[in-house]
């Protein structure tokens, strides 16, 4: 809809607007975002080899002189003859369309458009703020200082409780006060709902109040003491090899830094990996499990598919991976030929099966991570899960070449 009507974060009338950080992550092939950007590679996207022609130096990390890559993008979508770009503001989704429709307008997606999508998936299935908890790897845990419980139950439970003693706690508590936040963007309005607070306002409200809230203890005993520790971090697992375990009740505004730092007070996390960090912004998303496929199309309609953002996945990179993905089966639709499930060996079939897997009831916005690949002990793995993303995206290339040059 740019340049005639904006979001309240871009202001240039260039497509690929990048509104915060310059940079698209890590280029490491030994990192999860690496591993994606190959991918992506492979099958030649528009938006990594517009980011590789505007590099500015930036260590291992991908970083774009934002104006220029901007720019490169246009030029590349407006010179493609079998382009057409309205730069219209789109109010409603054309439900019963007959050809193939992307809806990728992003985590400000407009208040008329997203009224719309709302009635289309159901008012539940779409959120305006996300919430966000940290996610740390298991095998960063340091196993003397929690155990697995679930409250008031004897058997092994679906928790793990990292302990923490009064004086441990103290220091913990201490560290949220004096934590930096990160400050809400203007058009940010923060209203916090009561049973989903930041841990750092928690305790600002008191000494006591994470111990009677999230870090509350009861109903577990520590199997090394025989004692109800004074407070406990309790970890749910976020996947089922149990290679990823979210710090529940534990959204936060701190900075990354202040994160890392608060968190290590916590003994069971001195070491801890972190797979996500905690935020808390302005975001619409839909809940996507139950509403879009694993081929990004959506359940009502399967000419209707979902892109970017919107879909649940974050980062400029997960962004676009999910717009390439969205344009090759949209395009294999319109041909009749049966859209690709991007396979769980690669990156983009994790995240795609991640936001789409109808066992997780609600998701939280997902950026690509070792812990998502179904490989026990992702980090031991790696080369093993270099070589499978490799392969598995060749093979698609090969297959989708093949039947498009019989179409
Ligand atoms: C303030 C802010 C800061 C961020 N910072 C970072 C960061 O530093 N790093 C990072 O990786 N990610 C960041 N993100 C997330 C980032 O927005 C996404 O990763 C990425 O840009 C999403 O891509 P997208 O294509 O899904 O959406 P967008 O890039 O937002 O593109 C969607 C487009 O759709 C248009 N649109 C919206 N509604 C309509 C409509 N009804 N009709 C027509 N067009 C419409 C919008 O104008 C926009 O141009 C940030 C997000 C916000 C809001």
């Amino acid at each position: 809809m740019k340049p005639r009507k904006f979001t309240p974060a871009h202001n240039s009338k260039e497509l690929a607007e990048l509104v915060c950080s310059n940079s698209l992550k890590s280029t490491s092939p030994d990192k999860a975002s690496g591993i994606l950007k190959k991918e992506m590679l492979q099958l030649d996207s528009l938006i990594i080899n517009s980011a590789y022609s505007c590099q500015l130096p930036a260590g291992g990390a991908l970083a774009v002189d934002r104006q220029k890559f901007s720019k490169e993008v246009s030029r590349k979508i407006k010179n493609n003859p079998l382009i057409q770009v309205i730069e219209e503001e789109v109010l409603s989704i054309e439900e019963e369309t007959t050809t193939p429709t992307i809806i990728a307008t992003g985590p400000l997606t407009s208040s008329n458009l997203s009224n719309n999508i709302e009635e289309f998936i159901g008012k539940e299935n779409l959120s305006f703020y996300d919430s966000i908890s940290p996610i740390v790897s298991y095998e960063s845990l340091d196993n003397d200082h929690c155990f697995r419980a679930s409250r008031y139950e004897e058997n092994e439970g679906d928790y793990i409780n990292c302990t923490l003693n009064e004086s441990e706690y103290a220091l913990f508590h201490r560290t949220l006060i004096e934590s930096e936040k990160i400050e809400f963007h203007k058009f940010e309005k923060p209203n916090y709902f009561e049973g989903c607070l930041p841990i750092e306002v928690m305790a600002e409200r008191g000494f006591e109040t994470l111990r009677f809230g999230p870090m509350k203890p009861v109903g577990l005993t520590d199997p090394k003491t025989g004692k109800r520790p004074f407070a406990v971090v309790q970890l749910r697992k976020e996947n089922s090899n149990e290679s990823m375990w979210n710090l529940v009740g534990f959204q936060t505004k701190m900075k990354i830094k202040d994160q890392k730092e608060a968190l290590s007070c916590i003994p069971a996390l001195k070491k801890a990996e972190f797979l996500r960090f905690g935020s808390i912004h302005r975001n619409t998303y839909i809940n996507s499990p139950g509403v879009i496929l694993n081929t990004l199309q959506s359940q009502k309609n399967p000419l209707i598919f979902f892109a970017g953002q919107i879909t649940g996945v974050e980062g400029y990179s997960e962004s676009a991976a999910m717009g390439l993905i969205a344009g090759i089966n949209s395009s294999r639709v319109f041909k009749n030929l049966e859209p690709i499930v991007f396979p769980i060996k690669s990156a983009l079939g994790c995240l795609t099966k991640y936001i789409s897997d109808s066992t997780n009831k609600k998701i939280q916005p997902m950026n690509i991570n070792l812990g998502l690949f179904d490989i026990k002990k992702p980090k031991k793995n790696i080369e093993k899960i270099k070589k499978s993303s490799r392969e598995s995206i060749n093979e698609i290339n090969m297959r989708n070449q093949i039947e498009l040059d019989l179409v």
